[in-house]
């Protein structure tokens, strides 16, 4: 897709800003309202930009067209449900229950599947668009990658995203072929698929699944390595664009009754010595660890939170419903494009358990009023990178959460106990592919309720950085617990009481 935002200052806000007397928070986040007459002056792209929400969704969900496999035929006949057993429809349903603007419908492959994919789940999904019109449903499936573990495929919504999609699975799911293909199974073939996909007219998008739940300790990886990571973002920078930080199946603790099951791994992260924390896989939660690693690099690399939804728990399965427990939230229009070049920009954040439902967080320097900075356009906002106006600039941030009232899925409302800012320094690629740390990153500063001003359902943040000069980034960190670092999940946690939400980053670039 070719329409990206572009990062230029918006005239707009600038006259809005310097037109207001008293300048506020306020302002300077609801810059989009009652400004249609404006809105000839601006691009498609700008007016985009200031009309858009957040909405939540969920890109990695089951239907029953992840099917299971007879493999007493020749070659193997699918079993409609064998896997995740529920038609697209009743997904799409519970994604709006829960509160989900859009979904992505994420089979997994097998023997022949793009043929499933095809002629079952994607008919099935037209009719499930037509079903629940409030749910922009996007087409995809959960990749079997080769030489590495799952990741969703998301296809840009199009008269042709069944073909594409087909053309995509047929030549590179690792377990399409039969009989099996090990040549399949090679990063190599990785490469070429994302390669294959850098040449369609419309991108789609590779987020890599449950990163670490083959991993065996901290830092000692399974399926997914960091060199393939950085490997694949160097290949199609536009396309693989990140992992989940939180994974699916975090129900796995609770029983169809409600009552705990002690065994219970959160996110199936069934290796005790490479659990999940905070309910996040180690890759993100850990500060300094593989994320800001990649961070460091500069590199776009988002993280997300989604279902894996393929049996509710009610039902005896380990999974929540799309939008039940895990939510990524794109701040767009709700249009497929919209949504899709947004989420391909990482202004995203995701959170758990409905802690909050709204982040904006604005980077500024160039001056020591805000008003002064946005004139110059010298603003970032979340996925956005920010240049600083001088070798040292003080660089002021501005957080704004809603913290809702309303109860989450569990009957709850969570509070939000404390809200850590993260820094770390940005010094260009690694040498070695392998590295999974940045030892700049840091907790900068811990904000408690003494620290911030909440105004209803909002909490409202304010803290300048001193004498920035170097290349860096911050992201920010919430939670509901009195934990400083996210703990490693024992099993059993009852995923409702440990409650996290994380941004993507803003970098600042130093002018040189
Ligand atoms: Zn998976
Ligand atoms: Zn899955």
């Amino acid at each position: 897709m070719k329409s990206r935002f572009k990062k230029k200052a918006i005239p707009f806000i600038a006259t809005t800003v310097l037109a207001t007397t008293a300048l506020s928070t306020q302002t300077l986040f609801n810059e989009g309202s009652n400004q249609k007459a404006e809105a000839q002056s601006f691009s498609k792209e700008e007016v985009k930009k200031k009309d858009a929400t957040w909405l939540a969704g969920d890109h990695h969900i089951h239907s029953e067209w992840s099917v299971g496999w007879d493999n007493s035929t020749n070659p193997p006949t699918a079993i409609r449900g064998g896997d995740a057993i529920y038609p697209t429809v009743k997904n799409a349903e519970n994604a709006k229950k829960y509160g989900l603007d859009w979904m992505v419908t994420t089979d997994h492959g097998g023997p022949n599947h793009s043929k499933v994919n095809l002629e079952q789940a994607y008919p099935e999904l037209l009719k499930s668009r037509q079903a629940v019109p409030e749910v922009l449903q996007f087409y995809g499936m959960e990749f079997d990658t080769p030489a590495a573990d799952h990741s969703s495929l998301i296809i840009p919504k199009s008269d042709n995203e069944s073909t594409t999609l087909y053309e995509i699975e047929s030549q590179f799911n690792k377990r399409e072929p039969f009989p099996n293909d090990g040549s399949r199974d090679t990063e190599e073939t990785m490469i070429q698929a994302l390669n294959f996909m850098k040449g369609l007219d419309e991108l789609p998008i590779v987020i890599a699944h449950h990163p670490s739940r083959s991993a065996t300790g901290i830092g000692v990886w399974g399926q997914d390595t960091p060199q393939e990571f950085r490997n694949w973002n160097d290949t199609a920078p536009n396309i693989a664009i990140g992992m989940e930080g939180a994974p699916g199946h975090q129900a796995t603790s609770i029983n169809s009754d409600g009552s705990n099951d002690p065994n219970g791994a959160r996110g199936s992260y069934g290796n005790k010595n490479a659990p999940t924390m905070g309910g996040f896989d180690q890759m993100t939660a850990k500060v300094g660890g593989l994320w800001d690693s990649m961070l460091g690099e500069g590199r776009h690399w988002w993280i997300t939170a989604t279902s894996d939804s393929h049996v509710n728990w009610r039902d005896g399965g380990g999974d929540f419903w799309p939008g039940e427990y895990s939510k990524t939230y794109v701040k767009s229009v709700k249009d497929y494009e919209n949504i899709m070049e947004n989420l391909r920009n990482g202004h995203v954040f995701v959170t758990t358990g409905d802690l909050i439902s709204e982040l904006d967080i604005k980077v500024q320097a160039g001056g020591k009023s805000p008003l002064h900075a946005v004139a110059k356009g010298n603003s970032a906002s979340i996925g956005e990178t920010l240049t600083l106006p001088g070798k040292k600039s003080d660089v002021t941030v501005t957080i704004r959460l809603k913290d809702p009232n309303a109860a989450n899925a569990n009957g709850d409302k969570p509070n939000v106990k404390r809200v850590d800012l993260i820094m770390g320094e940005v010094n260009g690629k690694v040498s070695d592919k392998s590295t999974a740390e940045n030892p700049t990153t840091k907790v900068v500063k811990r904000f408690t309720e003494a620290d911030w001003k909440q105004d209803g359902e909002y909490i409202s943040i304010t803290y300048t950085l001193n004498d920035v000069d170097k290349d860096s980034y911050i992201r920010l960190r919430g939670t509901n617990t009195e934990q400083l670092e996210p703990a490693a999940d024992p099993k059993g946690e009852n995923p409702w009481t440990d409650l996290w939400f994380y941004s993507n980053p803003i970098f600042m670039q130093s002018s040189k």
